[in-house]
């Protein structure tokens, strides 16, 4: 007992220790300036260490790549075997981020790394599963470069300063553990460049620079929808497809298997969808995407024949029963719309089963859309290149990753925009500096 208490604070000793010793490595100046040691930034900051420039990394949480290993339900699905621009929001910029070989330029990024990659349904995973194997590599490879690295120094303003950048950040180091507050003092770096990879959801020190922002809302999250009759389905998982509707015009459709909640639709289909759902669009399931509607009413009619009214299990042969339980009562009541008959109504239940959009549900987004408008940066180089109010920004701040206003659908897009974005201004930065 006492000699495990004994083990603990000489564990905890050393940990401090170790910070401590980082902390002084952050030092006042540097040639560049990561901002956000996440997913863009660490391959950001390990292409520029290698490329010999002299790197600081400000990250605000207490270790790197935190944010690494919540993705893909803790097995980080690092990319997808179809990287076309077309999946995501802007396809020309995004185009001219990734290049022509972007697939293969992240198998051999981590591959030189030593990661093993496994393929399931064109998503790519680690081999070991666990997102836990992506980031320690990259950490481990970031480590053994001259890179500075700055946990728990969260950066609160840049600012342009006679030809380089004031970077600004807390000193949050010695906070935490005991429960009692320290200082946190602010502190500064100067560095040539600056490159601000701090994810979807800090981009106050890029608005008090008057950058153009998009407004930022989550996204790949449930769809919010009215409280319907349909709620008492809360908990039923189905496979169908579900068309989202604007003023009568589709806007996007996915299939896949769908989890219905209480005022939520959920599921990779509607997380896709919640990309592009607007309040007061019009959601409907097709639970027989493979049958028309009138296949559906003639199989209804087929076996409610005999029993001369629409027998209770008439739909159970082709969706859940428990669904189609709830289908045949809200016919029977003439929901939504009073049908010419019980079967046709049912049917076209079965069909297009109808939810009204309220949002994008704001629980544990895996994306935030929005973030720096493109117009303001250039895709080549990554680099910031005018205010919102279109005046030229002194050179030399860069932005890649969630930051951008770009987004991708579930299936490893959007980590593979953030490796290679960071690597593209990483490569960008060093050849400016060391043409
Ligand atoms: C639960 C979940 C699961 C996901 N699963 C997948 C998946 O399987 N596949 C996929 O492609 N995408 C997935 N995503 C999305 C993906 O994780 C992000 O798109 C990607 O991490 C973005 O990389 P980034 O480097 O831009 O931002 P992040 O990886 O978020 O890194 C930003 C870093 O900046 C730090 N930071 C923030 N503010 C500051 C500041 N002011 N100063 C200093 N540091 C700061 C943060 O602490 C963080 O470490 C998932 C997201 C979530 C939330």
């Amino acid at each position: 007992m006492g000699r495990s208490r004994e083990r603990r604070r000489w564990l905890r000793e050393r940990e401090d220790a170790l910070r401590a010793a980082r902390a002084a490595r952050v030092g006042r100046a540097c040639e560049l300036c990561v901002v956000g040691g996440g997913a863009s930034g660490l391959v950001a900051a390990l292409e520029a260490a290698r490329a010999g420039m002299d790197v600081v990394v400000l990250e605000a949480r207490e270790s790197l790549g935190l944010s690494i290993l919540a993705t893909g339900n803790g097995r980080c699905n690092l990319a997808n075997v179809d990287l076309s621009p077309a999946h995501y929001n802007d396809p020309a910029f995004v185009g001219t981020v990734m290049g022509e070989r972007p697939l293969e330029e992240i198998l051999a990024f981590f591959g030189e790394l030593g990661l093993a990659v496994f393929e399931e349904e064109g998503r790519l995973y680690p081999r070991s599963l666990q997102a836990a194997s992506v980031r320690n590599l990259l950490v481990a490879a970031l480590e053994v470069t001259d890179a500075r690295c700055g946990c728990a120094r969260p950066v609160t303003a840049v600012e342009s300063a006679g030809g380089a950048w004031i970077v600004r950040y807390r000193n949050e180091s010695e906070q935490g553990r005991s429960g009692v507050p320290t200082s946190a003092p602010e502190l500064e770096l100067r560095a040539k460049r600056v490159l601000w990879s701090a994810g979807g959801g800090s981009l106050a020190p890029l608005e008090a620079l008057g950058l153009p922002l998009v407004a930022c809302r989550p996204g790949l999250c449930p769809l919010a929808v009215a409280p319907s009759a349909l709620d008492e389905l809360a908990g039923r998982k189905v496979r169908g497809v579900l068309t989202l509707e604007r003023e009568g015009r589709i806007v996007a459709e996915e299939e896949g298997e769908i989890l219905l909640r209480e005022a939520r639709v959920s599921g990779i289909p509607a997380f896709d969808l919640s990309r592009k759902a607007l309040p007061g669009d019009r959601l409907t399931l097709d639970l027989v995407p493979e049958r028309t509607q009138a296949e559906v009413e003639a199989e209804i009619h087929r076996l409610s024949k005999s029993a001369g009214r629409l027998a209770p299990h008439c739909l159970d042969g082709l969706v859940d029963p428990a669904i189609a339980r709830v289908i045949l009562e809200l016919a029977e009541r003439g929901w939504p719309l009073p049908a010419d008959g019980v079967a046709e109504s049912a049917a076209a239940l079965a069909k297009r089963l109808p939810f009204e959009v309220t949002g994008a549900a704001d629980d544990h987004p895996q994306l935030t859309l929005g973030g720096l408008a493109l117009r303001a940066v250039d895709a080549g180089t990554l680099a910031v290149l005018c205010t919102a109010s279109g005046a030229e920004l002194p050179a030399g701040l860069f932005a890649s990753g969630e930051a951008l206003d770009v987004d991708g659908p579930c299936g490893g897009y959007n980590l593979a925009f953030a490796w290679l974005s960071g690597a593209r201004a990483a490569h960008a930065i060093a050849r400016g500096l060391r043409p």
